[in-house]
């Protein structure tokens, strides 16, 4: 007899002994990840990984802040048992880092002494995607000691991934149109990472080229469908030794590169398109759903998505 119907039969008859309920209740707790989203729609990327890491159900919010997210934070912490919260997780998302971080250590504030559910951050895919492009880069190469520019780095990708080659112990600059911008957005990256990094003023593919000069690695993590340098302008450049790539929109950000390579050499230079890395990305974006549910303590942010994606490099 399907399990409804024999739960059905207890209810109806009054015999329902709380031992049988645990049971049930166990045979029939679904993995729940909650979608908070800072955009008005939550994302659909997010929620197709969602249910590819391992949720059995999505539910997304949208228009989410700190402000308006207490009830759905409450509702997510207090209607399982302490056992059965691992069952429970949120995934907070949306195009914009900043309003992602406010909320994500919004939602955190809620939480106290055995009554709190895993939780993700990765605005954009700005953890995942990062944390593989520049393990990626780790894994093809030196990036302690050596000089990175990450070009239109002032989005959530380009933020997270100045962050990560900081941290592997590279000297690293971000370019932006704008020097407000591009200050602005290093002092965010020095307030949470406690890492130097250097603005530049690039508003074109030239000034873009000059930036790059004497550097080791690029990676470019400009808006889709955006060309950031000609091919002429890194293929002999003499210091260059690794790029990647995070523009999946043709035309690439570095033009003369192809998205699907995989850390092939062109022009003397290991390169890696969104393509070749994204495969990476997203085995690491369903691994750490997929981590949400081992318990109801897990914190996932830039540094352990970071690590994950480091160990999961080597083999991938
Ligand atoms: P984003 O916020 O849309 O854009 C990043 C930066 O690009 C902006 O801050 C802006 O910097 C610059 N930009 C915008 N328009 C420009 C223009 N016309 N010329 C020059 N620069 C311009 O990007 P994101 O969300 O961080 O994502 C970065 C890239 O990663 C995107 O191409 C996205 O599609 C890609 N992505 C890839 C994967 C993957 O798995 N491969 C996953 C997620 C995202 P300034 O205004 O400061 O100049």
């Amino acid at each position: 007899m399907p399990h409804g119907l024999i739960t059905a039969w207890f209810y109806l008859s009054g015999i329902m002994p709380s031992k049988i309920l645990t049971k049930f209740s166990q045979l029939t707790m679904k993995k729940l990840l909650f979608q908070f989203d800072t955009d008005i729609y939550p994302a659909v990327f997010d929620t197709v990984v969602a249910y590819d890491g391992g949720a059995e159900h999505v539910i997304g919010h949208g228009g989410l802040t700190p402000d308006n997210v207490t009830s759905l934070v409450e509702g997510a912490i207090f209607t399982r048992a302490p056992k059965d919260k691992k069952n429970t997780a949120i995934f907070v998302g949306g195009s914009d880092i900043v309003a992602g971080e406010a909320l994500f250590a919004a939602v955190q504030k809620h939480f106290f002494y055995g009554f709190q559910v895993s939780v993700m951050l990765d605005s954009n895919g700005s953890n995942t995607t990062a944390a593989a492009a520049v393990a990626k880069l780790a894994v093809s190469g030196v990036l302690n000691g050596k000089k990175a520019v990450v070009l239109a780095g002032t989005g959530p990708v380009g933020q997270r991934a100045a962050a990560m080659l900081a941290m592997e112990g590279a000297e690293v600059s971000i370019t932006g149109r704008s020097m407000i911008r591009a200050t602005q957005v290093c002092e965010q990256i020095k307030a949470r990472f406690n890492v130097d990094v250097t603005p530049i003023e690039a508003f074109d593919n030239q000034a873009r080229a000059v930036a790059i000069e004497h550097t080791h690695i690029v990676l470019a993590t400009g808006a889709a469908g955006i060309e950031l340098l000609t091919p002429e302008q890194w293929q002999h450049n003499p210091t260059l030794e690794m790029i990647a790539d995070a523009n999946a929109t043709p035309p690439l950000g570095i033009g003369g590169t192809d998205m699907m390579d995989k850390g092939i050499d062109r022009h003397g230079k290991i390169i890696w398109g969104a393509i070749g890395f994204g495969s990476l990305k997203l085995a690491l974006h369903r691994a750490c759903i997929a981590q949400l549910f081992t318990d109801n303590k897990q914190v996932l942010d830039a540094e352990n998505i970071f690590s994950l994606a480091k160990e999961m490099a080597q083999s991938e």
